[in-house]
C-alpha cells in the first residue's frame, strides 16, 4: 500500500516550521520518519500535510550539564548512546537507549520523536517519565515545557498539540547515591520489548518503570514493597495484553521476573 496523497514542506527556520503547521489543518511532523512513515505507507495516519524538520539548524544537540541532559528535536537515538558524557550524567538514558530497535533504526529515529509519538511498547517516553523529565515544545504562540507526568495522556496520544513542535527532552542527572537499571525480553534482539523494566533506587526510595505492560508510559512507586512481593505489587498497576507475540499470562511472569532482577541491579548500582 502507498501513502495517501500529502502536500510536503521542508522549513529552514523553526519559525517556518511553526507557521506552516499553524496553516495546515492536519498535518504531522516528520523526524526521523521510523515511525511515521510505516503508519503513512499502511494509512493509518493519512495527514493532508508533512512539515518536515530535518533541515531546521540548532535542533540536533546534545547538552550535558550537571544538571541533566538536553536532547534536541533532531538527535538520534545512535548519535545519543555514543555520546561521551550522557552516562556519566545519567546512565539510565544509554542503558535503555541500546534496547530501542536495530542499528539502523537507531541511525535515523530521533529520540525526542519516539518520545511525542508516545507508544508505551517504546523505551524512551517511560525512561523520561521514571526519571521526572519534561519535554520542550514550540508553536507560533510561544513554548512550554510540558512535564512528563502530564505529557502522555492516553495510547499513543501525548499533550503535544497539533501545532505544536516537541524541540527538546530533558533527563534529569541522577542524584549522588542513586543507582539505576535496566532490562527487556524481546523475541529478537532490536525487537520491541514483550516487557522491560526499569529502576531507579535512591536510598529507600524504590521506583520502577514499565515498557510494553500498559497502555501509557507506567511508572510505579515500589519504596518499601518486600523483594518476593515487587512482582504483584507492579501487577496492580499493570494491564498487560495478549497479542500474536505473547499471551497477557506470560507478559505478567516477565514483569515478575524482571522488577525482581531490575530493582536489585540498581540497588548494586546505588551502593
Ligand atoms: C522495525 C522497527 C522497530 C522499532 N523498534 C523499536 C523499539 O524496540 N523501541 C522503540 O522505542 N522504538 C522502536 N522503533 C521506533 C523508532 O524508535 C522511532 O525512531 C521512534 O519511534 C520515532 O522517532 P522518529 O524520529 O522516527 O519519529 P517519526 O517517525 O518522524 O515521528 C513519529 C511521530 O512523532 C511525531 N514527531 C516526531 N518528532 C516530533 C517533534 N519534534 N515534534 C512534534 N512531533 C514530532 C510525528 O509527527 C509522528 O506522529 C522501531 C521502528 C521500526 C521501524
Amino acid at each position: 500500500m502507498k501513502p495517501a496523497p500529502f502536500a510536503y514542506h521542508r522549513p529552514t527556520t523553526l519559525a517556518e516550521a511553526l507557521e506552516t503547521l499553524a496553516g495546515e489543518s492536519y498535518a504531522k511532523v516528520l523526524a526521523g520518519g521510523q515511525s511515521l512513515v510505516p503508519l503513512l505507507s499502511m494509512r493509518i495516519a493519512a495527514p493532508h500535510a508533512l512539515v518536515d524538520i530535518t533541515a531546521i539548524p540548532g535542533l540536533d544537540t546534545i547538552e550535558v550539564s550537571e544538571a541533566g541532559v538536553r536532547v534536541g528535536a533532531l538527535v538520534r537515538h545512535a548519535d545519543l548512546l555514543a555520546h561521551p558524557d550522557v552516562r556519566r550524567v545519567q546512565p539510565l538514558v544509554p542503558e535503555a537507549l541500546a534496547h530501542v530497535a536495530h542499528a539502523t533504526i537507531r541511525n535515523r529515529g530521533t529520540t525526542v520523536g519516539s518520545i511525542v509519538h508516545a507508544d508505551a511498547a517504546a523505551e524512551m517516553p517511560v525512561v523520561l517519565s521514571l526519571l521526572g523529565g519534561s519535554v520542550e515544545a514550540a508553536s507560533t504562540g510561544g513554548t512550554r515545557t510540558i512535564p512528563a507526568e502530564e505529557l502522555f495522556l492516553g495510547p499513543m496520544e501525548s499533550a503535544l498539540r497539533p501545532d505544536e513542535i516537541a524541540t527538546s527532552a530533558f533527563f534529569p542527572a541522577l542524584p549522588a547515591g542513586a543507582g539505576v537499571a535496566f532490562e527487556e525480553i524481546s523475541r529478537r534482539q532490536g525487537d520491541y520489548a514483550l516487557a522491560g523494566v526499569a529502576a531507579v533506587v535512591h536510598g529507600e526510595s524504590v521506583r520502577a518503570g514499565f515498557v510494553s505492560v500498559s497502555d501509557v508510559p507506567t511508572v510505579v512507586d515500589l519504596t518499601g514493597v518486600p523483594d518476593d512481593e515487587l512482582g504483584e505489587a507492579a501487577l496492580a498497576h499493570l494491564d498487560p495484553a495478549e497479542d500474536i507475540h505473547a499471551t497477557a499470562g506470560y507478559r505478567a511472569q516477565l514483569v515478575r521476573t524482571l522488577v525482581r532482577r531490575v530493582v536489585t541491579k540498581a540497588r548494586e548500582a546505588a551502593a
